[in-house]
């Protein structure tokens, strides 16, 4: 038959830490305790497949499951010399949950089961201390009732609360056994009469309705939600934890206690925790009675108040984190000064933490760099690198509206309504700029203000793209706002917030909040962008784990960067050079976008060449800029891809103006900007369809950055620029972009006497350049995956309006996760493969990039990195996220490999993928 239920306590366990998946992580927590020798009240565990079993059986249990719990009960027994349901002296257990993957808070703790009123009564007549038999029933009614019957939980605490005033006690521990004794009827009538049935008497009844209650909560909808947020699995259940009790609510040598092993904020290698003398589990939390320090001011603590068990502590802690070879998240009691263990678990860090730990530790010798790696998650150092809310202001904060977390990090000031007041304003202070959507031409009041918060559009939407590349804190998608430009307004939950009212974002968190909270600065980039040496701990432990990952990872690190500012910041945070610098992004500023749009505007060739005139030297001042930014790096420079309409003026004045520039009447300019209009711009006259239409611009822009790398060679710099064709779809349109490029780069390297390799490549982001790659990387010397417009494209959604229906789609499980976020391994991803594996046949070593989005995503990296690209690119401040991501994902690999071994090796890979025709 099956086993499961498995014992543990009294020095050994039939489980084992490392089964986790069946026996949940307290109990396996337990089991590893016991193991170890350390002080464990005995007990047992129902294993997480039955919980499975209980939730496919609509609540019946696994044949035979009956039996089992008695005999492990009778163990239980036997060890203590007690008996369940005895009436002079009680066996009393606890009812605890445990899944395999920790969900603090989510779950369901029944303290003190197995007591009655006959047994209180029988108890005490035996000599048990009167006061704390009632207090332990008191407490076992209020949990059973709470938890298993329903009876809401504030409706125990009015009672509790009017007998505290009655009584003149000051804390529930300072309640006089009359007192207590008083409360017993009215919990006992609060159940019955709000469950229409009495509290169980019988001990086994209250032992099977708390193991149900467990396995109910694991459906409950916060579990749920937490599940969902935390990518957690449903299968395999939780496991439920049945244990002997001890007591810390025995008198005044008794108290109960949780900590960790170090500091979960920081990182710092000290214990940190708190306890309460004379009190249960709950009350540590329930915030009635402020624990204690368990290390103190002035040598107050737990080495004063119990200073046996405070020695044994420390020794337990010593030997869990050699065991565990990680910080542990522990809770303890003291039972007449005897130390118990209650449960120990990896504990949960902020960033700062996870960093610290797993550098410290490997100092220690507990663990190796490679472990250390693996412990830190890409997502631990977006937290360092973003500015952060007082914790304590933000507790007290009205939140407003939930919203995509697309910008990490929390900003909070005026709120403008337009691009220009944003601008405007952020002379006089920090500005949050509050749009419906953003669009290219906001890009000047994004710039100026401190964070970003849209009502529409995703993760890969202009506002999300541009905020991570600037590294400011960004909200979109947040539905719940009503953002009224025309009234100057924005409503929300019943109230309207005009220009110039403060507000909040946590970019982290998505959430929206009312009013100005304070934000400091990541230390640990001020310390990067600086340049000095770091100075705290924290970001010493930062630089130390990203030396680490540059260590083990073979894919290459870029950053998207259109600007030398930009270009700075990516080479302090470790960039290999610039994987796509987008220069739409240059023709926005004041200057340059009048004649961008007389370009665009022109009716001539005569009109456009004298617009063009007016750029190439901008240009090539920019270019100049970037490549003297990153010396000696490559610098893939992709040339003009706007939507036109984007650069269109808009407005009487903007019309006006730019006729006033062109000499004609404003009818006329809005006439041809009309005439431009184009009904899906995402898919028109963009990319090298417009340099092939209008070749002259793209002539421009590649005289600019060959002009602009001879200047800087020649001021001797090593320069390494490479121009790369956007939206590329067939080998026709390569090979002619190519022939023109080639004759202009080869024509001004001559005229300047300069020999500088000047690769021309393409990105592939239409699903048709991956399906025919072979055919034009005979044009090409390298490929960027433009993941944004392949997955726009291979999916048919449109990047700008995907935030209409994406959300709904991952909520009911439609989809996944968002397929701008990460990349689509199955679809996308195929595209991918497919791509690289027909242009290396067509060419052998084709250099090979990505510079979508997902080139920053940690599990879009480890695609990548397994498909064999040369490397990804990514925002500026996500540069240190992908050089870890990386890291981790060549030690995923090897770890395979070695599981793997030399057999499976030889197993034939799956069939080809054949090249196109
Ligand atoms: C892409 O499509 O992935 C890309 C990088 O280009 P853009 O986002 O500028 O369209
Ligand atoms: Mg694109």
């Amino acid at each position: 038959m099956p086993k499961h239920i498995y014992a543990f306590g009294g020095g050994s366990a039939e489980g084992e830490g490392t089964q986790k998946d069946l026996l949940g992580g307290k109990g396996a927590g337990l089991a590893a305790m016991s193991r170890l020798g350390i002080p464990v009240p005995p007990g047992f565990t129902l294993t997480t497949e039955v919980c499975t079993y209980y939730q496919e059986h609509a609540g019946a249990y696994p044949e035979g499951l009956e039996a089992e719990l008695e005999e492990h009960l009778g163990r239980v027994e036997a060890m203590l010399g007690q008996r369940f349901g005895d009436a002079g002296n009680p066996l009393l257990v606890s009812v605890r949950s445990g899944a395999p993957r920790s969900m603090p808070g989510m779950m369901d703790t029944i303290l003190n089961l197995g007591l009655s009123d006959a047994t209180v009564e029988s108890w005490i007549a035996r000599g048990a201390e009167e006061r704390f038999v009632l207090d332990a029933y008191r407490r076992l009614l209020t949990m059973y009732g709470d938890v298993v019957m329903g009876v809401p939980h504030h409706a125990f605490e009015a009672i509790l609360t009017a007998a505290r005033k009655a009584d003149g006690a000051a804390t529930d521990a300072d309640l006089t056994p009359a007192a207590l004794r008083a409360l017993v009827p009215k919990y006992l009538a609060l159940i019955e009469k709000t469950c229409g049935k009495p509290f169980p008497q019988d001990p086994r009844e209250q032992l099977w309705g708390a193991i149900a209650a467990v396995f109910e909560s694991w459906n409950n909808p916060r579990a749920r939600d937490y599940r969902r947020l935390e990518r957690i699995p449903d299968h395999p259940g939780t496991g439920v934890n049945v244990q002997a009790m001890v007591f810390g609510n025995r008198g005044t040598d008794c108290a109960t206690g949780v900590a960790f092993t170090r500091n979960p904020a920081t990182g710092e290698r000290k214990f940190y925790g708190e306890y309460l003398i004379n009190a249960q589990g709950e009350d540590v939390v329930a915030g009635i009675r402020t624990p204690r320090p368990v290390e103190g001011a002035e040598g107050e603590g737990l080495a004063k108040d119990f200073p046996q068990a405070w020695r044994d502590l420390e020794e337990v802690c010593s030997t869990l984190e050699h065991h565990f070879r990680d910080m542990q998240d522990i809770e303890f009691t003291i039972q007449h000064s005897r130390l118990f263990m209650l449960q120990t678990r990896t504990g949960k860090r902020t960033g700062a933490a996870a960093v610290r730990i797993a550098v410290e530790m490997e100092d220690e010798g507990l663990i190796d760099r490679r472990t250390a790696l693996q412990r830190v998650e890409p997502q631990h150092l977006v937290q360092m690198l973003a500015p952060e809310f007082d914790p304590k202001e933000k507790a007290k904060a009205d939140l407003l509206a939930h919203g995509l977390p697309a910008g990490p990090g929390a900003a909070s000031g005026k709120i403008a309504l337009t691009a220009d007041r944003a601008a405007e304003m952020s002379a006089s202070g920090p500005v949050l700029l509050v749009r419906a959507e953003t669009s290219p031409e906001d890009i000047v009041g994004m710039h100026a203000s401190a964070g970003i918060l849209t009502s529409r559009g995703g993760m890969t939407s202009h506002a999300a793209v541009v905020a991570r590349g600037l590294g400011k804190p960004c909200i979109v998608g947040a539905g719940d706002l009503d953002v009224d430009e025309h009234a100057g307004e924005v409503r929300v939950k019943d109230r309207i917030f005009r220009e110039g009212d403060p507000l909040s974002i946590d970019g982290t968190a998505g959430e929206v909040l009312a009013g100005a909270l304070s934000t400091r600065d990541s230390e640990v980039l001020q310390g990067l962008l600086d340049g000095g040496e770091a100075t705290t701990a924290g970001a010493k432990a930062f630089r130390k784990i990203l030396e680490w990952a540059d260590g083990e990872r073979r894919l290459r690190v870029r950053a998207n960067a259109d600007t030398p500012h930009d270009a700075r910041v990516a080479s302090a945070l470790g960039a290999q050079g610039i994987g796509l610098c987008r220069t739409e992004h240059m023709f926005f500023a004041d200057d340059r976008i009048p004649w961008v749009r007389r370009m665009i505007l022109a009716q001539d060739d005569a009109e456009r060449a004298e617009a063009l005139a007016k750029l190439l030297p901008m240009q090539q001042k920019d270019f100049e800029g970037i490549f003297a930014a990153l010396v000696g790096l490559p610098i893939t420079v992709r040339l003009l891809d706007p939507p036109l309409h984007e650069f269109l003026p808009k407005g009487e004045k903007a019309l006006g103006q730019l006729a006033e520039q062109m000499g004609i009447d404003p009818a006329e300019v809005a006439a041809r900007a009309e005439a431009m209009a184009e009904a899906n711009p995402m898919l028109g006259l963009r990319g090298c369809r417009l340099g092939l239409t209008f070749p002259e611009i793209y002539d421009m822009q590649v005289e600019a950055i060959v002009h602009a790398a001879c200047v800087r060679a020649k001021a001797g710099d090593a320069v390494r620029p490479e121009i790369m064709m956007p939206l590329v779809g067939t080998e026709e349109e390569m090979s002619r972009l190519r022939q023109r490029t080639v004759e202009i780069r080869d024509r001004i390297l001559k005229e300047e006497g300069l020999e500088i390799e000047i690769p021309i490549g393409t990105m592939i982001e239409v699903p048709r350049a991956a399906l025919v790659a072979d055919q034009i990387a005979r044009h090409a010397d390298f490929f960027s995956f433009g993941t944004n417009d392949l997955t726009q494209m291979t999916y048919g959604y449109s990047r700008d309006d995907a935030g209409r229906f994406l959300p709904q789609y991952i909520e009911s499980k439609v989809l996944p996760g968002d397929p701008f976020q990460s990349i689509d391994v199955p679809g996308v991803g195929q595209l991918v493969a497919m791509a690289c594996e027909r242009g290396r046949q067509a060419r052998a070593g084709l250099h090979l990039g990505v510079c979508g989005e997902h080139g920053g995503d940690p599990d879009s990296i480890d695609f990548f990195d397994r498909t064999g690209l040369d490397y990804v690119s990514c925002s500026p401040y996500r540069v240190p996220i992908a050089r870890l991501a990386a890291a981790r994902s060549a030690l995923k690999q090897a770890k395979e490999k070695a599981k793997a071994g030399p057999a499976e090796d030889a197993v034939p890979a799956a069939v080809p993928i054949a090249a196109s025709a």
